[in-house]
């Protein structure tokens, strides 16, 4: 599967180097109950998209050190950790010193796993954020493990580029391994399942929006080895109505779960919370702290007036949790997704005016639609 079929299958844009081999299942896969009645919530979020990738670097300002960390698109989650440690070498080699606090701002996905990578470096935090968790963009994201969804224009992504971000994806996945086992579950491996009417040679119909998205990159080749092989399936070796079926195996974090323990660690460990909106840059000069990491998302594009950002609105409906469902879906040329989470069977499906587009409106319709496009697999 490339890249295009995952971005045409859904918003989280799984991708999925090489599917399949997993080992054989003892029991088909229950039936997910997908009807529009069943929709509890849908949640809209905007990707923070730099076309040059995530922004980590360094600048004085206001006579302190100021370390950008933001524009990490739809890998957000997925990249957070290594991204983290890439901000934490740039404080120590500004002079932060052991012990100093420091001041994090944003409480999404990056400044609550920077806040915890520079905890565990031996330094306190201080997170300032306008919202905090469930009312940040981080809580709208699918959760799925894909470090190479919208990270970066192909234009952007030279040879440098490109190893830098695949050092930094394998950084994180280590770290996000430390995670599993745990009793609220906030990552987890699931099966899932690629399905498609037509052979998977067949070209893909463009996805809505195509046409108003840049060109990205297929990165997910240089990190192939990180998950298991996947596999084409056999008719009777699945339950679904399509010709077409592959297993992959998938990395899903549990987000309510994961940010749940991520603050907890951080109130653990010392770090406090102060809720403040930043109205302009001037008002770092106003904190505390001498080293800042800025890890405000789309909050910095304009905050700071960065014109590489842009905003790529996202919509995911939550169904009533299905513990049973155990395993993810991706329809193929019908640009639907659906994701076995804890708090509920996760529905997503691409806009037409995703990219460029900042309204956190919900669109009860659209989401109504991947729901019956899903029923019919049933
Ligand atoms: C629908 C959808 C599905 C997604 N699916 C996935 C997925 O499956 N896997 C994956 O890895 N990623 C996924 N993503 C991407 C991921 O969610 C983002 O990359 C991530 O949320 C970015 O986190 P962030 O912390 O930079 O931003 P945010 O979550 O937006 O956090 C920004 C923080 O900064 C604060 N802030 C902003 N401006 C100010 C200000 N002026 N003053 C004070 N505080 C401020 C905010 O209040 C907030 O606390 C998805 C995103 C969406 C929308």
């Amino acid at each position: 599967m490339n890249r295009r079929d995952l971005l045409a299958a859904g918003g989280a844009a799984l991708t999925l180097p090489a599917l399949a081999l997993d080992f054989a299942a003892p029991r088909p896969p229950a039936a997910m109950r997908v009807s529009a009645d069943r929709i509890v919530d849908i949640a809209v979020g905007i990707r923070p998209f730099r076309a040059q990738g995530p922004r980590i670097e360094a600048e004085r300002r206001f006579g302190k050190t100021l370390v950008h960390h933001y524009g990490h698109g739809g890998s957000g989650w997925s990249l957070s950790w290594g991204t983290a440690q890439r901000a934490l070498a740039l404080l120590q080699a500004s002079g932060a010193r052991a012990g100093e606090r420091i001041a994090v701002i944003g409480c999404g996905a990056i400044g609550l796993t920077t806040a915890r990578t520079l905890q565990q470096a031996g330094h306190k935090v201080r997170l300032y954020a306008k919202d905090r968790p469930p009312l940040v963009h981080s809580s709208a994201a699918t959760g799925l493990w894909t470090p190479d969804s919208r990270i970066v224009t192909s234009a952007h992504a030279s040879q440098a580029w490109t190893a830098d971000w695949e050092s930094m994806a394998r950084a994180s996945f280590k770290v996000h391994q430390g995670y599993l086992g745990l009793p609220s579950g906030p990552v987890e491996w699931h099966d899932g399942y690629l399905v498609a009417d037509e052979g998977f040679d067949a070209p893909l119909p463009a996805y809505p929006g195509h046409a108003s998205e840049p060109d990205y990159p297929d990165l997910g080749g240089r990190i192939a080895d990180l998950r298991p092989q996947g596999r084409a399936l056999g008719a009777g070796e699945h339950p679904f109505r399509t010709p077409h079926v592959r297993r992959f195996t998938q990395l899903v974090f549990n987000i309510p779960a994961y940010q749940r323990l991520l603050l907890d660690d951080f109130a653990r460990d010392g770090g406090e919370l102060v809720r403040h909106e930043f109205r302009s840059p001037h008002e770092f000069a106003r904190l505390p702290e001498r080293h800042i990491v800025n890890c405000m998302g789309d909050g910095a594009r304009t905050l700071l007036g960065d014109d590489g950002m842009t905003p790529v609105r996202g919509q995911t409906a939550h169904l009533v949790p299905q513990p049973e469902v155990d395993y993810a879906l991706i329809y193929r040329g019908q640009n639907v997704v659906a994701l076995p989470r804890r708090d509920g069977l996760l529905v997503a499906a691409m806009g037409e005016h995703d990219f460029g587009n900042d309204d956190l409106r919900p669109d009860r319709a659209h989401s109504e639609d991947a729901v019956r496009r899903l029923a019919g697999l049933f």
